[in-house]
């Protein structure tokens, strides 16, 4: 999952779900709950939360570190 939630710090203010491009991030009840099918990891979401609750890895991250550093020469 490119994106995970910390719900214990979300303020519930939606502002990641009114950002999110793909409706991946909805509130329900007290909690954001994420539907990675819909995600397309751009990161907004994690950009615009101003409770820090939401962490974005990208899903190429390992796979990129990976490439570097079997292309790096000693
Ligand atoms: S990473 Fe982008 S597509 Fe995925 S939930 Fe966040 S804003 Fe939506
Ligand atoms: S932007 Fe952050 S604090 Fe606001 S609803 Fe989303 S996860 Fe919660």
């Amino acid at each position: 999952m490119p994106i995970k939630i910390n719900n214990s710090r979300c303020i519930q203010c939606i502002g990641c779900a009114s950002v999110c491009p793909t409706g991946a991030l909805e509130l329900q009840g007290l909690s954001m709950v994420f539907h990675p099918e819909k995600c397309i990891s751009c990161g907004i979401c994690a950009r615009a939360c101003p409770a820090n609750a939401i962490t974005f890895t990208p899903k190429n991250e390992k796979e990129k570190k990976k490439r570097t550093d079997s292309n790096e020469k000693k």
